[in-house]
C-alpha cells in the first residue's frame, strides 16, 4: 500500500513560512498585496477567486479583488492590468481564467508585469523557466516540486513521465523536473501506447483532466504518483466503479449526488505505488499555498530583498 503524499501538510508549512515573510515585511512597513482580477461571474471562478483572497488575507497578506462584468472590454480589462502595474501598492497581480470568449487570454497575461506576474504564465517567466532562471514559476508545478521534496523523492535521473501538456500544468512541470535532473517524457493526447510509457515512470505525474484515467496496470511497482486532476463524478454507475471499495466515497456520493476524483483510479493504483496524492487534499492545496509564497516573492524582489 502507497504512503500518503500530504498537500495539505505541506501547503500549511510553505503556508507557515509566508506568514513569517509577511510578518517581516510587514514589520518594514511593507506588507504584500495581491490583487485578482475576475472578469464575469464564471461559479468555480469566483470560489476560487474567493479562496485566494482569504487564505492571503488569513497569512496577512493584503488582498484585494478587482471584478469586471463579462461584457467589458478587452480594452477594459488592459487599462485595468495597466492601472495596477502602475500602481507601487500591489505586488502580485493574477487574472482568473477562462476569460470571456471575445478576449484574448494570451494579450491580457501579456500585458502583466512579469515581476507581478504571480501565476508565472507570462512569456517573460516562462521562458526564465525553460533557461532554469525563474523566480516566479506556475502555482500547481512549483507546489508538486515542494511537495516532492518535503517526502526526499529523489529525483537525479528518475524517469519522471507527465501526463497533459497544458501551459498552466503539464508543461512547466516537465521544465521543473528536468532542471532536477529527471529524465523526462511528457504524454498527451496523440501519445501512442500510453501505458506502456507510464508503465517505466518512477515518477508519474498526471494532469489531464479524465476521471480515473490511470489505472493500476499503467503503474510501475513502488512509483510515485502525483494526480493533479480534479473531476466530479455524477453518474452512480461511474461513481461505484471507481469507489465501490471506498465507502467514504461512496456516502458522500449519496449525500452530494457527486464525488470528487482525481485523473488517477486511487482505490487501486494506491496498491501498487509507493507514494501517492489523495484527491482532495493532494495538490489542491499546494496551488492556493504556492500563489502566495509567488506573491511573497514578488513582494521581496520588487524591494530588492
Ligand atoms: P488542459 O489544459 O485541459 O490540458 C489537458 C492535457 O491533457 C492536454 O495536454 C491534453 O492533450 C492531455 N490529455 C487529455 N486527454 C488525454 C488522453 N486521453 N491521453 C493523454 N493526454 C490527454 O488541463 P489542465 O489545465 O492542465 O488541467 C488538468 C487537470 O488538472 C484538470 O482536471 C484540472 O482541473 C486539474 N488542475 C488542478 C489544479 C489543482 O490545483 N489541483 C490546478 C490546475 C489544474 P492535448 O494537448 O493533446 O490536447
Amino acid at each position: 500500500m502507497a504512503e500518503l503524499l500530504d498537500g495539505k501538510l505541506v501547503a500549511q508549512n510553505i503556508q507557515n513560512g509566508v506568514r513569517a515573510g509577511v510578518e517581516a515585511l510587514g514589520r518594514r512597513g511593507a506588507v504584500p498585496q495581491l490583487v485578482v482580477i475576475q472578469v464575469g461571474e464564471n461559479p468555480a471562478s469566483t470560489i476560487y477567486v474567493r479562496n485566494k483572497a482569504r487564505t492571503s488575507e488569513a497569512i496577512g497578506m493584503r488582498s484585494r479583488i478587482s471584478r469586471l462584468p463579462a461584457s467589458a472590454s478587452q480594452g477594459e480589462l488592459l487599462d485595468q492590468v495597466d492601472a495596477l502595474n502602475a500602481d507601487p501598492e500591489v505586488d502580485g497581480i493574477l487574472v482568473q481564467l477562462p476569460l470571456p470568449e471575445h478576449m484574448d487570454s494570451f494579450k491580457v497575461l501579456c500585458r502583466i508585469d512579469p515581476a507581478r506576474d504571480v501565476d508565472g504564465f507570462h512569456p517573460f517567466n516562462v521562458g526564465a523557466l525553460s533557461i532554469g532562471k525563474a523566480t516566479l514559476v506556475p502555482c500547481t508545478p512549483a507546489g508538486i516540486l515542494v511537495m516532492l521534496d518535503h517526502y526526499k523523492i529523489p529525483l537525479a535521473g528518475a524517469d519522471a513521465v507527465v501526463i497533459g501538456r497544458s501551459n498552466i500544468v503539464g508543461k512547466p512541470m516537465a521544465a521543473l523536473l528536468l532542471q532536477r535532473n529527471a529524465t523526462v517524457t511528457v504524454c498527451h493526447s496523440k501519445t501512442k501506447d500510453i501505458a506502456s510509457v507510464t508503465a517505466r515512470a518512477d515518477v508519474l505525474v498526471a494532469a489531464m483532466g479524465r476521471p480515473g484515467f490511470v489505472t493500476a496496470e499503467m503503474v510501475k511497482p513502488g512509483a510515485v504518483v502525483v494526480d493533479v486532476g480534479m473531476n466530479t463524478l455524477t453518474d452512480r454507475a461511474q461513481a461505484e466503479r471507481f469507489f465501490a471499495m471506498d465507502a467514504k466515497k461512496m456516502q458522500t456520493f449519496n449525500e452530494k449526488g457527486s464525488v470528487l476524483i482525481g485523473d488517477v483510479d486511487y482505490v487501486r493504483v494506491r496498491e501498487k505505488a509507493g507514494w501517492i496524492t489523495p484527491v482532495p487534499g493532494g495538490v489542491g492545496p499546494l496551488t492556493v499555498a504556492m500563489l502566495l509564497q509567488n506573491c511573497l516573492t514578488a513582494a521581496k524582489l520588487r524591494r530588492n530583498l
